[in-house]
This record gives structure tokens, C-alpha cells and sequence, in this order.
């Protein structure tokens, strides 16, 4: 076997020669590397693959799923693991500044999300090192956790607008997605 690194599109043979294996795509009767990864060729079964995870990278108006892992006064934290319609799991971390939260006045951001919530949002920018995403436009906590008890929270209604716990009875605030309780994650 001989192993290479190859790129998206490399071009690794021909279909005379060998099957198009994982990780490839065949066009016109060759094949290319579908992922970035190390170019296997099995020249005793005749097959073709590339050997590599497929990394989804975030892009600005991609809408991003997350969880929470600081709250600070004026940034939200999210560690994004998912990109809306696409397969695959990244680690990213990202922020939401207290001006991307809402369309309305924020006065206590920290009391809007809660650590380990899922929150569901649109990446706006893309740094170096800094990510902003925003839950504007009727984005925000898909999943919200109890403070008090880690049970799941629903929205209350008693309390319009606010979440509650039926475990314990716990009432907190959310930045909730109009989509709350229905979206399906993997
Ligand atoms: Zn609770």
C-alpha cells in the first residue's frame, strides 16, 4: 500500500484501476479525494479511499447549534458542535455579545441562557480567533436546563414568557428559539 496526503479534489486514479473506496468521488472515469485525509491504495482488492475525518467548518449566515459554557456579563459563550443541515461534529468556540442576543434591549444577559443550555444560532463573524454568532431574529435556547436541578425546562404557562421547571418548580428566564421543544439534534 502506498499512502499520501491528499486535498479535496486530488486526483488519486483511475477506474480501470481501482474502485472508488471511501472518501473519494469518481468523474469521468476517475477518481478524486472527497475528503482532506492520507490516500489509501489497496492494490490487492483494487480499491481506492482516503482516510480523514471530514471537519465542517463554520461560515458566516450559517445557522449553528451549541452549548453554553460561560456567562459573563457582556458574552455569552457557545461551543458550537453543529451546523444546521450538515453532518458532522466540530468544536468551536464562539460568542454572543450582548447586542447580538436580542433585537430588544437586554438587560441582564447572563440571565437569558444558562450553562450547559443548547442554544440555536447565526454565525455574523468570523475572526481570528473570535467567532460572533448571534440568536437575533427569533433564535436562541433550544434546550434549557434547571439551575436548581438539571431537569429539562418548559415554558411555563403560568409565567408567560418564562420557563419552568416540572421537577422541582424552579421559574427562570430564557432568550428562547421560536422553535423551543422541537428541534431535533442528530
Ligand atoms: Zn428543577
Amino acid at each position: 500500500m502506498d499512502k499520501d496526503k491528499v486535498m479535496i479534489g486530488d486526483y488519486i486514479g483511475t477506474i480501470e484501476e481501482f474502485l472508488p473506496g471511501d472518501g473519494t468521488y469518481s468523474e469521468d472515469g476517475k477518481i478524486f479525494a472527497a475528503n482532506i485525509g492520507t490516500k489509501v491504495v489497496d492494490s490487492q482488492k483494487h480499491v481506492a479511499m482516503v482516510e480523514g475525518k471530514t471537519l465542517p467548518s463554520l461560515k458566516v449566515g450559517q445557522i449553528v447549534f451549541g452549548e453554553v459554557a460561560t456567562l459573563k456579563k457582556n458574552v455569552i459563550n457557545v461551543m458550537v458542535s453543529k451546523i444546521q443541515g450538515q453532518k458532522g461534529v466540530l468544536n468551536e468556540k464562539t460568542m454572543i455579545y450582548v447586542s447580538n442576543i436580542s433585537e430588544n434591549y437586554v438587560e441582564r444577559p447572563e440571565d437569558m441562557f444558562g450553562i450547559g443550555d443548547v442554544v440555536k444560532a447565526k454565525v455574523i463573524k468570523i475572526e481570528p480567533g473570535m467567532i460572533d454568532i448571534s440568536t437575533k431574529g427569533g433564535m436562541g435556547v433550544v434546550k434549557a436546563f434547571c439551575r436548581r436541578c438539571r431537569s429539562e425546562l418548559l415554558p411555563s404557562a403560568k409565567f408567560n414568557g418564562k420557563m419552568e421547571c416540572p421537577m422541582c418548580g424552579q421559574i427562570e428566564v430564557r432568550k428562547v428559539s421560536d422553535d423551543y421543544g422541537n428541534v431535533k439534534l442528530q
